[in-house]
């Protein structure tokens, strides 16, 4: 089983057309099934233009998933059933720094701040150090807070912070890669203006999908030791993972939504044809100019 997330946040371009066609193409490979899942947690960036859109830009490339679209957002209590078995474990512990706060904090620190592998400024771990009245007392006082996973009792509980898997490299190769999750720091999995977070509906939902294969772009590659983590943590199969590097536009800047000059609509309105397209994106040959 493949599948294919986009968030439903922008058009969707030739990066996106690479994740889903090498997951379409696994699929058909292995005589598996493509699925589609709508990662739509975040409410104030997600449409539901751009959702619709999304299905209509893969039926032009040829593509069709199988079995009906998940929508992330219809799953909430799914997450929500994580989150507290994690914190039932004393994994979890509210955060109520802003994000001022902890830029302040990196700054003030008498080390350098610390990045994440993501590129993200990992915390420095305020709130984890509040008594467990002081965060009742907060929570009861309606302040907002995210909740963060404790990383070293969650390293703890797994026996390590190196995190393996096995990489779909391009071409043929797969090989077992590892990388420690520590250096994330305490990430964050539910958010405040949604009780979730990227990585926590991810994991769950490609556990509870039966995804075999994850598709994406190498710049989600870093984020692979945190995904391994979760998945220990709960016991959910670990699923082999393709990276696709990085598309890039004329200038050599990686292709992001907010460039809509290459969205694939934009490239079906300049009257590309949907096999051109789809030879850019996996790289078989450059758009014709
Ligand atoms: N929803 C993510 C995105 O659109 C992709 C997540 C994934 O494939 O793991 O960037």
């Amino acid at each position: 089983m493949t599948r294919f997330a986009p968030s439903p946040t922008g058009y969707l371009h030739l990066g996106h057309a690479a994740a889903a066609l090498a997951a379409w193409q696994a699929a058909e490979d292995s005589g598996g099934r493509f699925l589609l899942r709508i990662e739509d947690i975040d409410p104030g960036r997600c449409r539901t233009d751009y959702d619709d859109a999304i299905r209509e830009d893969l039926a032009w490339l040829g593509i069709v998933p199988d079995g009906p679209v998940r929508r992330q957002s219809d799953h909430m209590a799914e997450y929500r059933a994580v989150l507290d078995a994690l914190a039932g474990r004393g994994l979890l512990y509210p955060c109520f720094c802003t994000r001022a706060d902890i830029r302040r904090e990196a700054a003030e620190a008498a080390h350098a701040p610390h990045h994440a592998p993501d590129g993200t400024l990992a915390y420095g771990g305020t709130c984890r150090a509040l008594s467990a009245e002081a965060r009742a007392e907060r929570i009861a006082g309606g302040a907002p807070h995210v909740l963060r996973l404790d990383m070293a009792r969650a390293t703890g509980e797994v026996g390590g912070d190196i995190m393996t898997w096995r990489e779909w490299e391009a071409g043929s190769g797969r090989r077992r890669v590892s990388a420690p999750v520590a250096p994330f720091g305490d990430v964050v999995l539910a958010r405040k203006d949604c009780p979730a977070s990227y990585h926590l509906c991810v994991t769950h939902d490609d556990a509870r999908q039966g995804v075999g294969l994850v598709t994406r772009g190498a710049d989600l590659r870093p984020a692979t030791a945190v995904h391994r983590l979760l998945q220990v943590l709960m016991g959910w199969p670990a699923p082999d993972y393709f990276h696709h590097p990085l598309l890039l536009d004329d200038q050599g800047r990686r292709l992001a939504k907010r460039d809509g000059a290459r969205s694939l609509r934009a490239l079906r309105a300049a009257g590309y044809d949907a096999r051109a397209v789809r030879d850019a994106a996996t790289g078989k040959a450059p758009l014709p100019a």
